[in-house]
């Protein structure tokens, strides 16, 4: 943070060491923070509103007379005053009253309230509304424009906030400097800073006030561009400052990997000797590589990996395969011993399921170099782990991954000055500008391709109460000599309520298909039981796998056909689509059945019908983007990129290209002004992440 002199926060009236912590939970450390706390919405307290035309949800003025006033004994004793303004009538619903206050809102007394408007059993209703009794003068309605409402926190009230931010407010044109070129301010028509905080914070009226809310105000936009223009500055420098650091050099024939594509049975795709070049060029420089690869499930992400492991290991270095969760690490533990043992590769695992004295081999075996290729989750980078001459990183599903576990990662594998190198694969496509943005201190390789033969999952979209025609379909599959998943995902906020349930479900099938081998997997169990059934099951022993999500990621049994997802309502599309990726990945014809449990929302009901309509990973990813926000779809917060405060990567997606032109303008002509932007806008999270 910039903190200028006058811009701390004890310049201002009243602000003690609580107070200061308080804000602190706000992110505000200074006055310039204060500023940029921007209002989530406004009130308008300056008009009064019609009882009979109030919308659910609106936080209106309303005054009428009190028809009648009662304690009413329910669940939870309650105030209940309903008050009629000639339009229509209205409950106000108070948990907390005195006796004076019920005597006061007698019948016919008069009485003004502010509130939200919600639907009550009988009527519509304001739970604990402000308000005012008045005889027959009605007091006079707020003159002072819209109030705004900003992020709060416990024990600090909207008042307090409005309070301090208006004096910092008062001292805007001091404390925030403008930071944007005057030419750039001129193209766009931009406000300049001190105004368009002004008007963001107490807009006047309520054009203005939609403006803001709907995004479209020039203020708005003038610190949507801004903050865009922070991050960017941010990835910018933290690559420069990668650009600084030493790797290893990878020098490498290929002859390696040639063993094993000759070895294959298959060709690759032209994405994948495309993305397998980019990797190369990378890894032959000095400089770590930080690079990720995004493709669709099943586009062969993990082989583009192996041949980028295989140099290093070629030129004398040891490579590290890290995943998010145990089973995908056993997954990709076998296809890394398959591929790399004929070849002679020392394959070690790290893996939560070994005994002491395996562990101890294990840890023994990459402290000497012996292993070649360690394999594991995050425990690969816990303090006993130490790696003799570790050059690459393959990371699997990044969102996953806190930003201090890959940061901690990178350090482990320092050796003589030289960090390893970093590949990241996820199977989240996101449009390429957009990953520009939001990964912008990394490369990107897209794999736009699926190996041919790949048949599209058939989907179908049934409610739960058709669970027997799923049944027939799992007897059929079953007969034809094919396997079947079926997943129960959280639908409890309790890990173990989702265990019982998935227990539950396992048993009721195994019941009702006499004959069929039922194997259960949860996140609860043992990772060495886990690892029996799913053994079984890629054995064909089992022939139906109730799991709860473990299985999201990088389970493969090609002799899968039939995926049956259960409470599919409830999941996000990227998730949907990683799942139904279990299936397909044979020659024969699969299918995906969606159960749901009626009635369906609006937004469900879009997500099942895309599934229905979509196999492709990167229309599904444009999808849930639309229908989410990449916020959560990346899990910024894991990724070390903050939310944004006032952008939307999606809809203001348009003003990228302007974006990057005005952050290399920056660096050209202003380089002095990119600190204080970042610092403006980027928390410290961040910082860390670009270490
Ligand atoms: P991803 O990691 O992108 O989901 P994988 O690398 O796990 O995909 O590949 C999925 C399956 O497809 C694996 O069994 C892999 O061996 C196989 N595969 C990879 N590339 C090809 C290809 N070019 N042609 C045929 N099969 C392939
Ligand atoms: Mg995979």
């Amino acid at each position: 943070m910039t903190t200028t002199p006058a811009a701390a926060l004890t310049q201002l009236k009243g602000i003690g060491p609580r107070l200061r912590e308080k804000l602190g939970r706000l992110g505000i450390d200074s006055v310039q923070d204060l500023l940029f706390h921007l209002p989530m919405r406004y009130q308008d307290r300056t008009t009064l509103h019609d009882i009979g035309s109030l919308r659910i949800g609106s936080e209106v003025v309303v005054q009428g007379r009190v028809l009648d006033c009662r304690v009413h004994f329910g669940r939870r004793r309650s105030l209940l005053t309903r008050i009629d303004d000639d339009t229509g009538s209205l409950t106000m619903r108070m948990f907390h009253f005195s006796r004076s206050q019920q005597n006061n809102l007698e019948r016919g007394a008069f009485v003004r309230c502010f509130g939200e408007v919600r639907r009550g059993p009988r009527s519509l209703e304001m739970v604990h509304p402000e308000y005012t009794v008045f005889g027959d003068v009605p007091p006079p309605l707020e003159s002072g424009g819209f109030t705004p409402v900003y992020p709060a926190t416990e024990g600090l009230s909207q008042n307090h906030l409005r309070k301090l931010i208006d004096q910092a407010l008062a001292r805007v044109d001091e404390v925030a400097e403008e930071l944007l070129p005057a030419s750039l301010l001129a193209a766009n028509r931009f406000p300049a800073i001190g105004d368009a905080l002004r008007q963001l914070h107490h807009p006047d009226s309520a054009a203005e006030a939609g403006g803001m809310l709907a995004q479209n105000h020039p203020a708005r936009v003038r610190l949507a561009f801004e903050e865009l223009l922070a991050h960017h500055l941010a990835a910018w420098q933290s690559r420069r400052r990668r650009e600084t650091l030493n790797a290893t050099a990878v020098t490498a024939s290929g002859a390696l990997w040639r063993q094993l594509e000759s070895r294959l049975g298959f060709d690759l795709t032209g994405a994948q000797q495309r993305a397998i070049a980019e990797i190369r060029a990378d890894l032959e420089r000095g400089t770590p590589a930080h690079r990720l690869v995004q493709g669709d499930v099943g586009s062969g992400k993990t082989l583009v990996c192996a041949a980028a492991c295989l140099d290093v290991i070629e030129s004398g270095c040891q490579a590290a395969v890290m995943a998010p969760t145990e089973i995908l690490a056993e997954q990709h533990l076998a296809n890394f011993r398959k591929w790399l043992q004929p070849l002679g590769v020392h394959v070690t695992a790290l893996l939560g399921r070994q005994g002491a004295r395996e562990r101890r081999a294990a840890l023994e075996a990459v402290r000497t170099g012996v292993a070649q290729l360690v394999v594991g989750t995050h425990a690969l980078f816990q303090d006993e782990v130490a790696f003799e001459k570790l050059a690459l990183i393959v990371v699997d599903e990044q969102h996953r991954f806190g930003v201090m576990q890959r940061f901690a990662l990178r350090e482990k594998g320092r050796h003589n000055g030289a960090v390893p190198h970093q590949v990241t694969m996820t199977a989240t496509p996101i449009p390429r500008s957009l990953a520009m943005s939001l990964y912008a201190e990394m490369d990107v390789t897209t794999i736009d391709e699926l190996p041919p033969g790949r048949t599209p999952v058939d989907t179908v979209v049934l409610p739960a109460s058709r669970r027997d025609d799923v049944l027939a379909r799992i007897r059929d599959a079953c007969a034809r000599g094919e396997q079947v998943y079926w997943v129960c995902p959280v639908i409890e906020e309790s890990e173990t309520l989702e265990v019982q349930a998935a227990a539950d479900t396992a048993e009721a099938l195994a019941a009702a298909l006499p004959g069929i081998g039922v194997g259960l997997v949860h996140g609860r169990m043992k990772t060495a039981d886990k690892e029996v059934v799913m053994q079984r099951f890629r054995a064909g022993e089992l022939a139906l796998l109730v799991a709860t999500t473990v299985i999201e990621v990088g389970v493969d049994v090609p002799n899968a056909s039939l995926m049956v997802i259960e409470n599919a309502e409830r999941l996000g599309l990227s998730q949907l689509h990683q799942l139904r990726g279990r299936v397909g990945r044979g020659a024969r014809r699969s299918y995906c059945v969606l159960l749901y449990r009626a009635p369906l929302g609006e937004v469900a009901r879009e997500r099942l019908s895309i599934m229905k309509r979509s196999n492709d990973g990167f229309e599904i990813a444009r999808k849930d983007l639309e229908l989410r926000g990449p916020g959560e779809i990346m899990g910024t917060r894991q990724t070390g990129m903050q939310r944004m405060m006032v952008a939307d990567l999606m809809r203001d997606a348009a003003m990228l290209p302007a974006v990057r032109k005005a952050a290399a303008e920056i660096v050209d002509k202003h380089p002095e002004r990119a600190a204080p932007i970042i610092g403006r806008w980027v928390k410290s999270e961040m910082e860390l992440a670009n270490v």
